[in-house]
């Protein structure tokens, strides 16, 4: 097997070890991070089964979050030093954090602005889209994996599907675009619906992208037998439309796309499991609680929040950061024997 089909860096390891002398994000693989995701919080309003038990877990202490005067100082040196142009807010429910809108302004405010996006579960859109728009949002990924409220109330846990598909159309209604969906099948629970929810997306123009379960989940079921793949995905899509692959460059976009029966309409293949695509990952990740990743999946973090409290400079942090994605590894290793799923679960990461 070659690097290639594993999705590794083409770029081999540099043999000096030598930090090229850049002010850049960059890693040992030549990989340079632009794309900041924040999670601002580890709660959520909803339960899904493969994100969180139905007593939620235990959250970060409020004194352990960063502040979002302290988020925001990151984000500045991110953008400002280490050349990030496109930021992701998440969590969690990043919905929850009251100072959202005021988090986005400031970030929009930075030179030069951001790219600036949000992924979420939709819940409370419909009365905040407007609001999160005026404040900066250019972009939004909004969860949903089933259409039919009883699916919905057994996936989340919560019987919310309603106030969800209104905040997709509130989304739309208020400018943002794209609009992407985000669905996640589960076998035998919503698998057969793969067909309806890109029917509904195209209908709709919201952008469809499916994304294979991955093994982040707090309570270590994940099972490579039990998840849907990316081409048992495209077989179930392939039922009911025509699928052609898009000539649009994916650069490190993480999705694979299909023209839906000739176009303009596309869905997305997240198969970060069956093909990794590792190999053009340009991510860099900040948890609510000031943890710096370089990966999903990543054994250490770098605290940020220490030296942020005990009066580092702005270039002291940056170099942190620097060091941290210097020690990217080449990919996430999920395929390859002994791996071990990291300490946090997805939702304390920030998907
Ligand atoms: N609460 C927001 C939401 O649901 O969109 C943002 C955070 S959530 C962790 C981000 C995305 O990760 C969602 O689309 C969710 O479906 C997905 N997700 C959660 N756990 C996952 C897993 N184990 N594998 C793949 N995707 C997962
Ligand atoms: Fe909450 Fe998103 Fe996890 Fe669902 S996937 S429980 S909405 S954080």
């Amino acid at each position: 097997m070659t690097a290639v089909d594993l999705g590794l860096p083409a770029v081999p390891r540099t043999s000096s070890g030598t930090r090229p002398d850049t002010p850049a994000l960059i890693d040992p693989f030549g990989r340079v991070a632009a794309d900041l995701r924040v999670s601002l919080t580890d709660r959520c309003n909803l339960r899904c089964t493969y994100c969180m038990p139905a007593e939620g877990l235990d959250w970060m202490p409020g004194g352990q979050m960063l502040s979002a005067d302290e988020l925001v100082r990151l984000i500045r040196i991110a953008v400002e030093s280490l050349g990030v142009t496109n930021v992701r807010f998440t969590g969690g429910e990043p919905t929850l954090r009251r100072e959202l809108e005021g988090i986005i302004a400031a970030t929009a405010a930075l030179d030069p602005r951001p790219r600036i996006s949000m992924t979420t579960n939709g819940i409370g859109l419909v009365r905040r889209a407007r609001a999160l728009v005026d404040a900066g949002l250019d972009r939004i990924n909004v969860s949903l994996d089933t259409l039919r409220p009883e699916r919905f109330a057994e996936i989340t846990r919560r019987d919310r599907l309603g106030d969800v598909l209104d905040g997709l159309a509130a989304a739309r209604e208020a400018g943002l675009s794209p609009v992407k969906v985000n669905a996640v099948l589960l076998p035998g629970i919503n698998d057969d619906e793969a067909a309806e929810l890109l029917r509904y997306c195209v209908d709709n123009g919201y952008h469809l992208r499916f994304i294979e379960q991955m093994p982040l989940d707090p309570q270590h079921g994940w099972s490579r037998t039990q998840m849907i793949t990316a081409d048992q995905i495209l077989e179930l899509l392939r039922a009911e439309f025509e699928l052609t692959p898009s000539s649009a460059p994916r650069g490190a976009a993480p999705a694979e796309r299909w023209l839906v029966d000739g176009g303009p309409a596309d869905v997305g293949v997240i198969a970060s499991v069956t093909r990794p695509f590792c190999g053009d990952c340009d991510r860099t990740r900040l948890t609510a609680d000031g943890a710096l990743r370089s990966c999903l999946f990543s054994q250490t973090e770098t605290d940020l929040r220490a030296p942020l409290r005990s009066g580092a400079g702005d270039d002291e942090i940056a170099e942190l950061w620097r060091a941290t994605m210097w020690a990217k590894l080449a990919g996430h290793q999920i395929n390859e024997a002994g791996f071990a799923q990291p300490l946090r679960p997805m939702s304390a990461i920030g998907g």
